[in-house]
């Protein structure tokens, strides 16, 4: 097998530039690309979580070795910043093999594709970022390079048009998708493994900023590590992002070294709560909450309220607030729980317990036991645009 290349291919798939170019996903900074390309873990070993993925890939490359075959392809699915480009990496070092990487959106016409397919040596592992948006030409001309490793190129055009095949060498196609259901069927049925990766634990959170704080060079506490992971949704690449701007913080107004406090002051700076929510969080819960006094709330609706992109709040915010429950979805559209208002420091509005009451037994309960205690008292309030005529069904 070849020695193992890094390559990153960006905008042109067919110019593949170094690690050190930028790749950027709706969860991550400009930037933050190349910088995470240094401390990224390389060995399945330590790779923190996902411990029954782990499990799956470990027998898959060890029983490709044995073969001295290349590993089946892989599709991992998942919201951003949870490891699925790390893991991509890891596969190929592993099996000592070069990687390449490139995006759907950046591939489009059948040619695109063909250029990196042809490039590929024996064993390489090729990683398709957001593989659900590329185009349908070239879902058709992988699906024979995935299955018979070959490749069908049309020449010329019309009448005189011919098909050629040519033989591509055994290579592994891991793709990335942030939304499964919008893989076709033809397409996930051709990856061996389809994996799910799940939002992380504060437990394993904090061993990811351990590790990280160590690459850094920055003395950290346990309860500096467990404060930002605690703030971190559950995900990786916020955790490390957290883990810069406190050890900014530090260095700039404290000691240098990472304490609980210093963390929670830190992070306060940075405008990230006690639950890790940011700005955009905030808005959402408040939307829900205040704007639509706990009416259902479609996702398009939502969205513009919060100057995002539909697909952004559906992928990069809320598979956390649906895990925390602060929100809940419904078949009528986008719910506050109860623990939002109380997170937001608000009163549940009485239209919003009956609603609860009519979808979800468990959520009602919920906010009723709130209510009597004291904590969000129910009231019979329409908020400021509860009436202002603004759709409240679900779009999406
Ligand atoms: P994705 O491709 O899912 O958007 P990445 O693989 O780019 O996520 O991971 C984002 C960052 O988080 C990287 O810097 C990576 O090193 C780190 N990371 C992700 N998962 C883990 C993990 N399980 N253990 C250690 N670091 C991780």
């Amino acid at each position: 097998m070849s020695p193992r290349r890094e390559i990153l291919a960006t905008d042109d798939p067919t110019v593949l530039t170094d690690a050190a170019g930028s790749l950027s996903d709706r969860g991550q900074f400009e930037g933050e690309a190349a910088f995470e390309v240094g401390i990224r873990p390389k060995h399945l070993a330590d790779f923190v979580g996902q411990q029954q993925l782990r499990e799956k890939l470990q027998i898959i490359l060890e029983a490709a070795r044995r073969r001295g075959q290349p590993v089946d392809h892989v599709l991992f699915a998942g919201p951003p910043g949870l490891g699925k480009t790390t893991l991509a990496g890891i596969l190929a070092c592993e099996m000592g093999a070069g990687l390449r990487i490139t995006s759907g959106p950046a591939l489009v016409r059948s040619g695109d594709v063909a250029a990196i397919l042809t490039d590929l040596q024996p064993g390489d592992v090729l990683f398709i970022d957001e593989i659900h948006r590329m185009g349908r030409a070239v879902e058709e001309l992988l699906y024979p390079a995935m299955e018979d490793f070959q490749l069908d190129i049309v020449l010329g055009r019309g009448p005189t048009a011919r098909s050629i095949r040519l033989d591509l060498p055994k290579f592994t196609l891991v793709g990335a998708t942030t939304r499964t259901g919008l893989i076709t069927g033809p397409l996930r049925d051709r990856f061996g493994i389809v994996a799910r990766l799940e939002l992380y634990s504060d437990g394993e959170l904090e061993m990811i900023v351990h590790r990280t704080g160590e690459l850094f060079g920055v003395e950290l506490t346990p309860g500096g590590a467990s404060e930002i992971a605690r703030r971190s949704r559950g995900t990786p690449r916020l955790a490390i992002r957290l883990l810069r701007r406190v050890r900014d913080f530090v260095e700039v107004r404290g000691s240098g070294v990472i304490t609980e406090e210093a963390a929670r002051e830190g992070l306060t700076v940075f405008g990230v709560d006690g639950l890790g929510l940011d700005g955009i969080d905030r808005h959402i819960l408040e939307v829900l909450c205040v704007r639509f006094s706990g009416r259902p709330v479609g996702l398009s609706t939502l969205a513009v309220s919060v100057g995002e992109e539909p697909e952004t709040v559906e992928d990069v915010y809320e598979p956390f607030l649906l895990q925390a429950g602060l929100i809940m979805r419904t078949p009528r559209g986008r719910v506050a729980a109860p623990n939002a208002y109380e997170h937001l420091g608000l009163p549940i509005p009485a239209q919003s317990l009956s609603f609860l009451a009519a979808s979800d037994p468990d959520q009602s309960a919920l906010a009723s036991s709130r209510a009597s205690r004291g904590s969000g008292a129910v009231q019979d309030v329409l908020f400021a645009s509860g009436a202002d005529g603004e759709a409240c069904t679900e779009d999406s």
